[in-house]
């Protein structure tokens, strides 16, 4: 048939054009209008978890899509083949590197081609607005301009690579309270200035080809359902001809998505587009034509990932390329170069916030050095959720200092406390799984399975159970206990569940099961119980799970074993001996993820005490902070020397190693304000929702524009970051070409120390006088420049006209009001070193 060759005369597709672009009817609009109009409903929805709808007769493939932004998980979500795991976006922020974010982008589009992958799931572009974020780590900034700069890169590295990169969530998805239901409610200022700031560039400036939208309600509407958002602003205003994307069971409706401009359900099968929407054209309440352009799209995107038309491989896709699954496609490949580059992104992410002259560390004096706190091994590489991916190796920070500093130096390692949330996952164990087609879990089972973990194999029992929504399994095994003592059992799920040892019922999940924070804050509260085992002797364990509806079938089951009751003590008492400490705290995946946002500002755990006392015990302490976003601090000026390391990725120790010994000068640089108290924050009053509403009442004043304005100080500023070097900053001069539009500012910067170092030079503009209330100063450009010694570089920018407006919200239109303005070049938000005016 003429149509299943059609893709052979496709032309290679455009980029996304500007504002105003109409695609109008082209190749694949016209492959799309000769489907039936079942085919073309079917397009609208996912196939599967990963998948597009393929429909090889028209020689329309499946498009696999994955997470995410700091590595591809491909499709088995932690259980498949390992990957590369980069550093989080806000420690790839923290470099302020526009070409090492493009690079990740580059190697992860290779990554994605292992996993078989056309569709990456990042990046995530929301801002950091208030700093308990659960996912605060998976995003930039709390800055607009540092976002969108750093989208750029990203999306131009992935799409580079011929994957597509996918701009989430769009929009306002910046905390993760209550997530599928919340309003954010928002002024049309705040909007225009910030939050779609970093989507627009990734539309105009990168030329994205997927958008998802974010679960939330933007102004009452949700976002998948909201006209003005997606074809006014988006395909509208900036011409996006690419895929929009519901998130992850994010669409909440049929016909107000489908006019609004979404484009495709995610996941598949469908619940409400799909052939639904079918119905909808033949009862004449949608035009046939809205179905033909959510095709064109999806047959542009194949186009552009190369999976219709010749694509790279310059030959016929098969059968199995166009459809869904192509199973057994997904490889994991270690690379060193990847391996490199993880490692020198996590080397550069890395903000020394203190030095009272300990780092670079002089190994010279050193006999003794204890390693302590409970993220010094393995060390927390990412934060939770989707994000997460199995990497291949990871370097902790205890083996990489271990290696480092020989055999000569004794190490001696603490945990010093424990900061698990739930109970620990047990050590892989082998259970029997037995599913029941019954909610209890008696009688004959259907299907038996072995598996090596409590949560396991429940897809297959899933599959195998006659009703997929309605089943019971038990999991059996033994378990042999290390210490005799006290073991804590601890039990969640979607559904209910229960653990059993010896037959004897510990945790109780089954009553009365209540809502908690696991599973994407779709599971229950963990239910825990303890029961006192003798060391060495071997007891039957059963966990029962339920399943009865709920997104998808899920059990964990932790462990905590006996806690050594001197951990602490020993800690101290190792850091007393010792030359040096390297003390590696922070938070982990159970405290800050997907689903939910942070329930404290601290460090969980005793972590707190656990500083005092060490910093007390010995006063050659370097602190490591192992977190995704700013905690607080108030040993912060008692520390010798204090870094924040974030989710640095699979080479975190090595990374680690580079900073403290100076092999690294480091240069990373704050991509949030980090706050002295939660309280100081300017979204502290409007946060947690109420009542279904998030009202961010600090309108345009975000992070460091709101500190600014309030003249409040923070713990450390946006911006800020030591070297192991210093640098001088020349006078700042600017010219405004009016005919133009445009102001060019120039500066020299010298390294004035004795070590090769970069500086991340940031640029602020500033209103000086305004209709409106505006920030003090504002980011407009940064340059990261290397130097050795004694070198100086001239640095430029170029700012535009948005540079200096704002969001007029009467006319809605940009607005640059004629006038003078602050140019304010500096090493921080806070440390202005040069600065000079222009007239508009
Ligand atoms: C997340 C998205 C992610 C998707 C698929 C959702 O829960 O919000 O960021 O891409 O799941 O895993």
């Amino acid at each position: 048939a003429p149509r299943a060759n059609f893709w052979l005369v496709m032309k290679e597709p455009s980029n996304n054009a500007g504002p105003g672009h109409d695609p109008g009817v082209d190749e694949a609009g016209e492959l799309v209008a000769a489907l039936s109009l079942t085919e073309q409903a079917a397009l609208t929805a996912g196939s599967d978890m990963w998948h597009t709808v393929a429909l090889p007769a028209a020689g329309i493939p499946a498009l696999r899509c994955s997470d995410g932004p700091n590595g591809v998980r491909g499709l088995h979500a932690g259980r498949g083949p390992t990957s590369a795991a980069f550093p989080v976006a806000t420690a790839l922020a923290a470099t302020w590197d526009v070409d090492l974010v493009a690079a990740v982008g580059s190697a992860l589009a290779q990554e994605a081609g292992d996993k078989g992958v056309q569709v990456l799931l990042a990046p995530t572009l929301n801002l950091q607005r208030h700093p308990l974020g659960g996912r605060n780590f998976e995003c930039f900034s709390e800055d607009p301009y540092l976002s969108a700069r750093l989208a750029v890169a990203f999306i131009g590295g992935v799409q580079g690579g011929g994957v597509a990169a996918t701009a989430k969530h769009f929009v306002a998805n910046d905390s993760e309270h209550d997530r599928h239901r919340v309003s954010v409610e928002i002024s049309m200022r705040a909007l225009r200035e910030l939050y779609l700031v970093p989507f627009e560039a990734a539309v105009a400036e990168a030329g994205v080809w997927a958008v998802m939208t974010a679960y939330n309600r933007l102004n009452g509407t949700h976002c998948a359902a909201n006209h003005w958002l997606l074809s006014e602003v988006l395909k509208g205003e900036w011409g996006f001809d690419g895929v929009v994307m519901s998130d992850w069971f994010g669409t909440y409706s049929t016909l107000a998505p489908a006019l609004a401009g979404l484009d495709l359900e995610m996941p598949g099968p469908a619940c409400f587009q799909g052939e639904q929407l079918a119905e909808l054209v033949v009862r004449g309440d949608i035009p046939a034509s809205i179905l033909v352009d959510k095709g064109r799209r999806l047959v542009r995107l194949a186009q552009r990932v190369g999976t219709i038309g010749l694509g790279a491989t310059g030959r016929e896709p098969t059968g199995l390329e166009l459809t869904a699954g192509a199973a057994g496609s997904e490889r994991s490949v270690e690379r060193p170069e990847t391996w490199a580059l993880a490692r020198r992104a996590a080397g550069q992410a890395m903000v020394v916030l203190r030095n009272d002259g300990l780092l670079p560390l002089q190994t010279l004096d050193i006999g003794q050095v204890a390693i302590l706190g409970p993220n010094a091994s393995p060390g927390q590489i990412m934060g939770g959720g989707s994000s997460q991916v199995r990497p291949y190796r990871i370097s902790s920070p205890l083996q990489a200092l271990g290696d480092r500093f020989g055999p000569e130096v004794v190490v001696r390692y603490e945990p010093g406390c424990r900061t698990h949330r739930l109970c620990p996952r047990l050590d892989p164990t082998a259970f029997e799984l037995y599913a029941y087609d019954s909610l209890e879990p008696k009688g004959d089972p259907v299907w038996i399975d072995h598996t090596d973990e409590v949560g396991g194999s429940l897809g297959g029992a899933e599959r195998s159970a006659v009703d997929p929504q309605a089943f019971a399994v038990s999991y059996r095994g033994t378990f042999v206990a290390a210490h005799s003592g006290e073991h804590l059992f601890g039990v969640t799920a979607i559904g209910r569940s229960r653990v059993l040892v010896e037959g004897v019922l510990i945790a109780d999940n089954w009553s009365n099961p209540q809502p908690g924070h696991t599973f994407y804050a779709n599971g229950t509260a963990e239910v825990q119980g303890s029961v006192f085992l003798p060391a060495g002797q071997a007891v039957a364990i059963q966990v029962d799970y339920q399943r009865r509806g709920g997104l998808f079938p899920a059990v964990r089951l932790g462990v905590e074993l006996p806690e050594p009751e001197d951990l602490f003590d020993r800690a101290v008492g190792a850091a007393r001996g010792a030359d040096l400490v390297i003390l590696v705290v922070g938070s982990n995946e159970e405290w800050e993820g997907e689903g939910a946002d942070r329930v404290d500002f601290s460090l969980p755990g005793a972590q707190n005490q656990l500083i005092d006392a060490v910093l007390a015990a010995n006063r050659n302490t370097v602190v490591v902070l192992n977190t995704g976003s700013p905690v607080a601090m108030h040993w912060a000026d008692k520390a010798a020397a204090l870094v924040q390391a974030w989710y640095p990725g699979m080479a975190f120790g090595a990374a680690l190693v580079d900073v403290l010994f100076g092999d690294v000068n480091p240069s990373g640089r704050l991509p949030s304000t980090f706050p002295k108290r939660l309280e100081d924050h300017p979204a502290y009053l409007n946060y947690p929702p109420e009542g279904g509403r998030l009202l961010y009442g600090e309108g345009v004043f975000v992070g460091y524009r709101g500190f600014d304005a309030r003249d409040t100080d923070p713990l450390f500023p946006f911006g800020f970051g030591l070297s192991y070097t210093t640098f001088a900053y020349g006078a700042l001069h600017a010219q405004l070409d009016l005919a133009g539009r445009r102001v060019r500012v120039e500066l020299d910067i010298t390294n004035i120390g004795d070590r090769t170092g970069a500086e991340v030079v940031q640029l602020y503009v500033g209103d000086d006088e305004s209709a409106v209330a505006r920030p003090p100063k504002e980011l407009k450009g940064f340059r990261r420049v290397e130097l050795t010694p004694g070198q100086c570089q001239r640095v430029g920018f170029d700012l535009d006209e948005r540079a200096f407006s704002f969001w007029d919200p009467d006319r809605q239109e940009w607005r640059l009001e004629p006038g003078r303005f602050a140019l304010l070049a500096g090493s921080s938000s806070r440390d202005i070193r040069a600065s000079t005016a222009i007239i508009w």
